[in-house]
């Protein structure tokens, strides 16, 4: 038995689990966040929550504390943009038909790829590619892997030239719902819409600012501000954003799988100082306790600034 040692906090609300695209199960993947000192932990996989009950009981086993969690994909001016809904209700039935109807857009996607390339010498080209995407829906890259090892190209980056890439003939557009529709059915569940990975869309700061201006009158509430890979420009650029637009902060590691030593759970830049953290806004708010804890690395978290 081991004595419980005093932890400080460590909130980490966006990673993956093989649920979506990520590498661990639910289970272990709470357990490596457990390890690597995560105290507050959201599952955001990709358009389901399938994860949540699995990741749930595990962090009642090792102590953390689960933020319910999803990352919704939807189009914004004809752009793919990903928004984080956390701490809603799981057992909404307006979430539940929504995640159902974005099931579907995926699989209408991977049978529309499938029937377009199905003149390919490829026997069971989308079973194939459902294999490689772990029982998941298929996208692109899976396809690929499957026209690779059928000996169609190559290799990957063939396989997008000839028949993946834009433009050609399995280059199938998503099926996405607009931005305020899934701000809308994550506000429904009484949760809150996180603008994920801001910076990760290559926008010019202006086209930025129109994006999170209409996300907020959706009813989005705050920005991803930290997050893996980025820059301490990027992190003060995002912090002076979420100030001018007085939106509130998040944070998440994005991880997906071990062994990228740039991505890690638990392991992001703390906040700026002056930003209202999403957390305190939970249904049960967190609060900053700072403990006896192992080596925090870049993820400390400081305690002095104010936070309004
Ligand atoms: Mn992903
Ligand atoms: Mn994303
Ligand atoms: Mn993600």
């Amino acid at each position: 038995m081991t004595i419980p040692q005093p932890r400080s906090t460590c909130i980490d609300l966006h990673c993956h689990s093989r649920a979506s695209d990520g590498k661990l199960s639910p289970r272990d993947l709470v357990s490596r966040a457990h390890e690597r000192g995560v105290t507050h932990l959201a599952l955001t996989d990709h358009d389901t929550i399938a994860g949540l009950p699995e990741a749930s009981a595990a962090a009642e086993q090792v102590g953390i504390e689960l933020i319910t969690g999803t990352e919704l994909s939807c189009v914004w001016k004809s752009q793919t943009i990903h928004v984080v809904g956390l701490d809603f209700d799981v057992a909404s039935p307006a979430l539940q038909a929504a995640l159902a109807e974005q099931f579907e857009n995926r699989w209408r996607r991977a049978r529309m790829i499938a029937e377009r390339l199905s003149r390919l010498p490829v026997p069971d080209l989308l079973e194939q590619a459902q294999a490689q995407a772990d029982g998941n829906v298929p996208g692109r890259p899976h396809f690929a892997r499957v026209l690779v090892d059928a000996g169609v190209v190559k290799d990957m980056n063939m396989a997008f030239k000839r028949y993946l890439g834009a433009g050609k003939l399995g280059d199938v557009k998503a099926f996405w719902p607009e931005l305020a529709t899934v701000v809308g059915w994550i506000r429904d569940a009484g949760g809150v819409a996180v603008l994920a990975h801001p910076r990760k869309y290559k926008m010019t700061a202006t086209r930025l600012r129109a994006l999170v201006a209409d996300f907020r009158r959706a009813g989005g509430r705050a920005l991803e501000v930290s997050t893996s890979g980025q820059s301490s420009g990027d992190l003060g650029f995002l912090a002076e954003l979420c100030r001018r637009e007085a939106m509130l902060a998040s944070q998440g590691s994005d991880f997906h799988f071990p062994g990228a030593p740039w991505c890690e759970l638990g392991r992001i830049a703390a906040l700026p100082d002056g930003l209202l953290p999403v957390w305190e806004h939970f249904h049960k708010p967190v609060t900053m306790a700072k403990g006896l804890s192992p080596e925090r690395e870049t993820a400390d978290i400081d305690q002095s600034g104010s936070r309004g």
